[in-house]
């Protein structure tokens, strides 16, 4: 008997607006797909926070004993700069701009991404495909909808037709939209606009000569359109149905949008039962904007080296704060959020990492049982994690009164507590035990400050050649030493 079997679990919807008890299509098995990163640059903490609530989803559907299939692209072409069909390609366009081969653009921020996903303590979804990699599937798809005349040809590209599929299916459903009202509120189609409106997507894209990113297709080279990967892929390792489809909420329109229009066209249904979108990140109380400054890397987080900051914090810690908000919920980060963030998660591992010790009683002052189905009772609420962690502080409580003295825990309990913990902290939320991470990060302080030290010695005796030596080796491996009042310091990037 699978977990799964007695806890049922309630989605929010993002299609129904509603929270809708979860059925998969097939029992035991979910078929997840989340929009992936289009990797023109570092990841930003926005985005990272999606993902991670994607990654606690995949992480308690396992939990529940599901076997789960979790795609999660990678857009490496098609992605234009803004969203209209007369933007540049964000790839492309970063290329250019600093001489590289699209591929090594995108190759450079893929190995970014997972390092940074990795220091969050990511599980890798199933399967990872490219845009690029399913040029093939997604002509295939444009060659359907045209035959199902819902899109046209124009001079090389293909549109498609919003208008015409708005007479039999719902365009706008998901973002609460109607296509007439988008047709009174947008500006008239220039002359030379090839669509015949201007809520019509590209599905295939001409490619001008200086276009680096080309492939040849029956309406002569070009590249897809953004929306279609997603449709492509997500039918290719899912089906033409699947159980969930997550992003971010600004997704939802027009990308969204656009894949269930391509999916009803080219199929007859819908692709999709549950849509899940999780919430932005702010910062400070405001939007995070490269633009305006108010912006803030994951490694700037874990190095302290950003103005907002006053001191490091671990990825545990960032997680520990991400899961204290549900995931439809606003979050802002401040430092001030961060250090509180801390000092629980310092708590709750202190919690854990005490519980081996604690002397078993005859008899219980806990219910674990009903404390245990309290737990799950917070996550079958569409994974409500900040509930959850309240809960799991109650067993802080009791932990702590139980080293007091002032409460008792038989040896059945104590064992069975730490392995519901287990379960929750680690393998849902996906935090890391401070004794793990910590050892290592240690043990490389304690051998920089020797080395901070030699290199001290070194210059009292004037031996400058072993002191920048010291120093010069230690930025080649990536560790920056900085000289200032209070002495030297060290940052690791
Ligand atoms: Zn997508």
């Amino acid at each position: 008997m699978q977990l799964y079997q007695n806890q049922q679990l309630r989605i929010y919807n993002s299609l129904s607006g509603k929270k809708e008890i979860f059925k998969p299509l097939n029992e035991g098995h979910i078929g997840m797909y989340v929009c992936g990163p289009t990797v023109y640059s570092n990841v930003h903490l926005g985005n990272c926070r999606t993902f991670m609530s994607f990654d606690m989803i995949f992480r308690y559907f396992k939990h529940l004993g599901y076997k789960v299939r979790y795609v999660r692209n990678i857009t490496d072409a098609g992605h234009l700069v803004d969203d209209a069909e007369d933007g540049e390609d964000k790839i492309a366009k970063k290329a250019r701009l600093e001489q590289l081969e699209p591929m090594e653009v995108v190759q450079r921020y893929t190995v970014d991404f997972h390092n940074i996903l990795q220091k969050f303590n990511f599980l890798p979804p199933s399967i990872e495909p490219t845009a690029t990699g399913h040029i093939i599937e997604q002509i295939e798809i444009i060659k359907d909808i045209l035959e199902k005349g819902y899109a046209y040809e124009k001079n090389g590209s293909v549109y498609f037709d919003v208008v015409k599929f708005n007479e039999t299916n719902e365009y706008g459903k998901l973002s609460g939209r109607k296509l007439e009202d988008m047709i009174a509120n947008t500006r008239e189609l220039a002359a030379q606009d090839e669509k015949k409106s201007p809520q019509d997507f590209a599905l295939w894209k001409k490619a001008e000569p200086e276009h680096i990113m080309r492939w040849p297709s029956p309406w002569g080279d070009g590249f897809p359109g953004w929306h279609l990967e997603c449709t492509a892929m997500s039918t290719k390792y899912l089906g033409e149905t699947f159980d969930i489809h997550g992003g971010g909420m600004d997704l939802k329109f027009p990308h969204h949008e656009c894949e269930i229009a391509q999916a009803e066209a080219s199929n007859g249904h819908s692709p999709v039962r549950y849509w899940m979108h999780a919430n932005m990140l702010t910062m400070n109380g405001k939007k995070m904007a490269k633009s305006t400054g108010n912006n803030i890397l994951p490694g700037e987080i874990f190095t302290g080296d950003n103005k907002i900051l006053s001191k490091a914090f671990s990825p545990s810690a960032v997680r520990f704060f991400m899961m204290q908000a549900h995931y439809t919920s606003i979050l802002d980060l401040s430092n001030d959020a961060l250090l509180a963030s801390e000092k629980g998660y310092n708590r709750l591992m202190e919690a854990i990492d005490s519980l081996s010790n604690l002397e078993a009683g005859k008899s219980s002052d806990f219910d674990i049982a009903s404390w245990q189905q309290e737990c799950y009772e917070a996550m079958n609420d569409d994974f409500n994690t900040p509930i959850l962690i309240a809960k799991l502080f109650d067993a802080v409580k009791h932990i702590n009164l139980i080293k007091e003295g002032k409460e008792n825990i038989t040896s059945e309990d104590k064992s069975n507590l730490k392995s519901i913990l287990d379960g929750f902290v680690f393998d849902v939320l996906g935090l890391e035990s401070k004794t793990n991470v910590g050892s290592d990060s240690d043990k490389l302080s304690g051998v920089v400050e020797l080395l901070i030290q030699l290199r001290k010695d070194a210059r009292e005796n004037k031996d400058f050649a072993t002191s920048d030596k010291i120093r010069d080796q230690l930025a080649e491996m990536g560790i920056q030493l900085k000289d200032g009042k209070e002495g030297t310091t060290f940052s690791v990037s």
